[in-house]
């Protein structure tokens, strides 16, 4: 299952920290390090420790990884992103639609728009943008992945959530017309709904609070990061003709 990726280029999204970060580790793992990966995020000071870390690991392998610093919050640095890419790297075979992120935890009528705008630019606006920058080049070669960070949010929304849980269920929503409307062009969308995993998710929500972001932890075992990338390397090392649609995945004690 391995050699199925294999020299492919793989584009994350949100790759400096959390799920999108062990999502590289664990392609390069899988490929034997024999692959390309464009990694990109805000942080790219981030995204440069880990082309180095990368690069070492697998000396000799034929990895490379091209760390562009892209927020995805705003569509025209995404035109941007794409025009000034080369030609090479182009050319995706996996895209990993995973930047996201959640800010407070107000009910519905205290959510200030400047966090409910962040929400949905980063969630839903900057993830069709990303999917629209590579949906054409993987129509004409027939041929493509497109993993999307969903969260167990989008099925289940809860209290304090209104805005977060309403971009995942856009996302859901998005993903599965994508799914139908490119299931005979070889395209495989597939969606992977996490609930808690321990990643810096939670600091961002609580504005930085780093102490407010663990609480939310105690008690309970979240997932890890790791934990998700291996789902998203299971997926995408499938059989062409076998697509995993859909996988909601959470702790034990969350169920
Ligand atoms: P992290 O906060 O650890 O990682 C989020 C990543 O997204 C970071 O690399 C961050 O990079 C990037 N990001 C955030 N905003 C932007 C932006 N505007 N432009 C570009 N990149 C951005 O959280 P997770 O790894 O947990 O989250 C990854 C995905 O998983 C998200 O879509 C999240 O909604 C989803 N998810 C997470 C769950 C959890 O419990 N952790 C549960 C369910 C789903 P940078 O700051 O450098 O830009």
């Amino acid at each position: 299952a391995a050699s199925r990726i294999a020299r492919k280029v793989v584009l994350i999204t949100g790759a400096s920290s959390g799920i999108g970060k062990a999502t590289a580790y664990e392609l390069a793992e899988a490929a034997g390090g024999n692959i390309k990966l464009l990694l990109t995020a805000r942080r790219e000071e981030k995204l440069i420790e880990i082309k180095h870390d990368l690069e070492k690991l697998y000396k000799n392998s034929g990895i490379e990884v091209l760390p562009v610093k892209l927020d995805v919050s705003k569509t025209s640095e995404i035109t941007k992103f794409y025009n000034d890419l080369p030609e090479v790297w182009k050319k995706v075979d996996i895209l990993v639609n995973n930047a996201g992120m959640v800010h407070g935890i107000e009910q519905v009528g205290d959510i200030e728009q400047s966090d409910i705008d962040i929400m949905f630019q980063t969630n839903v606006i900057g993830l069709i943008a990303i999917t629209q920058a590579f949906l054409g080049q993987m129509k004409s070669q027939n041929c493509g992945d497109i993993v999307m960070l969903g969260s167990i949010a989008g099925r289940n929304p809860y209290p304090g959530g209104g805005i977060y849980c309403a971009t995942k269920a856009a996302v859901r929503s998005f993903t599965d017309t994508l799914r139908k409307e490119t299931i005979n062009k070889q395209i495989r969308v597939i969606e992977i709904d996490p609930g808690a995993v321990e990643t810096e998710f939670s600091t961002v929500r609580f504005r930085g609070d780093t102490e407010k972001a663990k609480s939310v932890y105690r008690g309970g075992e979240p997932l890890n990061a790791k934990d998700i990338a291996e789902l998203i390397t299971f997926a995408v090392t499938r059989r062409q003709n076998t697509v995993v649609a859909e996988t909601l995945v959470f702790p034990a004690n969350q169920g």
